[in-house]
């Protein structure tokens, strides 16, 4: 089957065609910048030599972004055939336990979500309705972030808070990246010879967003991430966990607002917040070569955060297989696995210094020793795979 996998970002568009049967892209493109003065895009498809990039008229939006990469699968060159389009929506809330087909009563579900992902929801669903509009005959599936999470008991979704902000108000710890931690956590099966509902792991998504996922049997019980994806580890410009008085002190001692506090937390925070330099781990990296004090103390903080991270999920399973590394800095940065794999040596995780240098790149694998009792691996996420694969499963069931 070939699936359109759509992935709104508040101000952008990914688009990939992936056939689900041997898991390659058939075609694939990048909408930025939307409703800015200066929307671009490029797409790319295999029938052609030479990607195509253009601009979009200033202040295009989702739709327009929609029907242009319509026309272009349509395109007598590239003239990709689509059996269903699949959607990744980040919040699905308590509503979602798995992927599903966007009729009216899941878009209307959707939007209760709203205020819990004010950037991104509102975003997926101006994506599915454009789709609708220009794929009127295809399934529409959406496939949640939050649902692989939703297997979490209250003992770990529910915040030391007044009860009736989660009665009343859903406020409880949702998790996110659940595509990517359910693709390596079945990946991780794989290359372990067992069944996944025998396979436990700990799961590191390390990209821009970073989150650890607690995997028993094949089933998610702990994550990093809350109620939005702020909390847990350092990220590229999120400041992850930290004490909540801070806020009320910016408030009050330096007359910050809300929403300059929400973008100094999201935005001016993480790696960049701390280095002053930048939210890349590669930069960081580099300026730490060069003798760079506050790139390396910043990369401290997020490798020591990350192992203390991994050391509190292993206290939510009873086995633990492996641990897993992926998302960009997971996959590439040997040195970040190292590090944290330094720290983790009493859960029984012992790295091969060897194997971790050349994994990594597309090149999946062991990089733990041949006698440490956790095995860590390195796989590379596919997060548009895994959405194909649900988007063919809800489809295929109809
Ligand atoms: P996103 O969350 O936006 O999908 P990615 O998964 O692409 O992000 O991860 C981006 C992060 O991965 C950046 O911090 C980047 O520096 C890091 N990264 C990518 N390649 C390398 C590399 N070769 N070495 C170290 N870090 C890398």
């Amino acid at each position: 089957m070939n699936i359109l996998v759509i992935n709104c970002g508040s101000s952008s568009l990914k688009f990939s065609v992936i056939d689900t049967l041997t898991g390659a892209d058939l075609a694939r493109g990048l909408f930025d910048k939307l409703g800015s003065d200066s929307p671009k895009y490029k797409m790319e498809s295999d029938k052609l030599a030479e990607a195509v990039k253009g601009d979009l008229p200033a202040k295009a939006s989702h739709k327009e972004a929609l029907n242009t990469l319509a026309e272009f699968v349509a395109s007598e060159d590239v003239n990709v055939s689509i059996d269903a389009v699949g959607h990744r929506v980040v919040h699905g809330g308590e509503a979602f336990t798995s992927a599903c087909v966007m009729d009216e009563a899941a878009i209307k579900a959707v939007e209760a979500c709203n205020s819990l992902a004010p950037l991104h929801n509102p975003a997926n669903l101006l994506g599915i309705e454009s789709s609708k509009q220009n794929f009127p005959d295809l399934p529409q599936v959406g496939v949640f972030d939050t649902a692989f999470h939703q297997t979490l008991q209250p003992e770990a979704y529910l915040y030391p808070l007044p009860i009736e902000l989660y009665k009343k108000h859903g406020i409880r710890r949702y998790g996110f990246h659940g595509s990517s931690h359910k693709y390596v956590a079945g990946e991780a099966a794989r290359i372990l010879g067992k069944p996944l509902s025998e396979t436990s792991v700990i799961t590191a998504h390390l990209g821009n967003g970073c989150s650890a996922a607690a995997i028993e049997n094949g089933v998610c019980v702990d994550t990093t991430m809350g109620l939005t994806p702020l909390e847990g580890m350092v990220m590229g410009t999120r400041c992850g966990d930290i004490d909540p008085g801070i806020i009320f002190h910016l408030k009050r001692a330096l007359g910050m607002t809300a929403d300059d506090i929400d973008v100094m937390l999201n935005k001016k925070s993480g790696l960049l917040g701390l280095s002053d330099i930048s939210n890349d781990m590669r930069t960081l990296r580099e300026a730490s070569t060069e003798g760079n004090e506050a790139a390396k103390l910043a990369v401290g903080i997020f490798t020591r955060r990350l192992a203390k991270s991994i050391a509190s999920l292993r206290a939510t399973i009873e086995d633990c297989d492996a641990l897993i590394f992926t998302g960009g800095i997971g996959e590439n940065d040997a040195l970040t696995r190292a590090e944290t794999m330094q720290r983790l040596a009493h859960l029984g995780i012992e790295i091969d210094p060897e194997a971790n240098k050349n994994r990594g790149k597309g090149n999946d694998g062991i990089i733990s020793t041949k006698n440490s009792s956790v095995k860590a691996i390195v796989i590379q996420t596919n997060e548009e795979l895994m959405i194909a694969r649900e988007t063919e499963q809800i489809v295929g069931s109809k």
